[in-house]
């Protein structure tokens, strides 16, 4: 059985040639790639570490990290957006390994081989987001660093992230989030202390429409971030 809503990828695959546009649908994955990405570096310090990115896309935050001196791989199972990564990794010339497989698959080919594992705003898009978990804490080595972002599930992030930003400020696609899919942090909390993932932090990010931009804090009510450390 494989853990995948081919529904999902098909809307990833049809934007797929505008991964890199910054004034496409992928804005805001642009516009709050730099706070994540410092997040990111300040637990882990990914200089010379070996960094997994679960649901890369086109590479946004996978080019980032290795543009920090990290040796990275990047996974999805959307064709499409892996092409588009792979050439995007060519022109900039900041390497990145990309690979389409999931991420049970790879942890069972490769357990407790990353120092770091990164997985942001994909748990909402699949179906069982806790063996995305567990997947992402086997890959990772003891010690090692996993990271989660994902939306959570609150009247306010309905009519934040589905009705104003889909409907109102036309950010992004109509249909491109199912709010039953989104996961409270005690949800997602749940999920990785079960999967041995001792939660370190957990710090909102949060859009202010009005200055157009995005900033870490402890507003967790639509998007966040969670920082975790695999126990031995
Ligand atoms: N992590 C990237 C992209 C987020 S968009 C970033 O934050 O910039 C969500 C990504 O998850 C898409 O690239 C989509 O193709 C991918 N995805 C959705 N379901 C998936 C699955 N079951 N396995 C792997 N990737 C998946």
């Amino acid at each position: 059985m494989s853990n995948v809503d081919e529904l999902e990828l098909e809307k990833f695959s049809q934007l797929a040639h505008k991964w890199w546009d910054k004034n496409s649908e992928f804005k805001p994955l642009h516009d709050l790639n730099p706070l994540r990405l410092d997040y990111i570096d300040h637990y882990a310090d990914l200089a010379g570490k070996r960094v997994l990115d679960v649901g890369c896309g086109g590479g946004i935050l996978a080019e980032s990290i290795a543009q920090r001196g990290a040796e990275v791989q990047g996974i999805d199972l959307a064709k499409k957006s892996l092409k588009v990564a792979q050439l995007h990794s060519l022109e900039s010339g900041v390497a990145v390994n990309y690979r389409c497989i999931s991420v049970e698959d790879l942890a069972a080919e490769a357990p407790a081989s990353f120092d770091v594992v990164s997985c942001m705003e994909m748990l909402e898009h699949v179906p069982d987001p806790e063996s995305v978990v567990r997947s992402c804490a086997t890959l990772v080595k003891p010690g090692g660093w996993v990271f989660f972002s994902t939306l959570n599930r609150n009247a306010k992030a309905y009519l934040l992230a589905v009705i104003g930003a889909e409907y109102l400020l036309n950010m992004l696609p109509r249909g491109t989030h199912e709010y039953q899919r989104f996961i409270k942090p005690s949800e997602l909390s749940r999920m990785t202390r079960h999967s041995g993932l001792a939660l370190v932090n957990l710090t909102g990010l949060s859009y202010q429409p009005l200055t157009q931009q995005y900033s870490l804090g402890s507003d967790t009510d639509v998007n966040y971030l969670l920082a975790t450390q695999r126990q031995n």
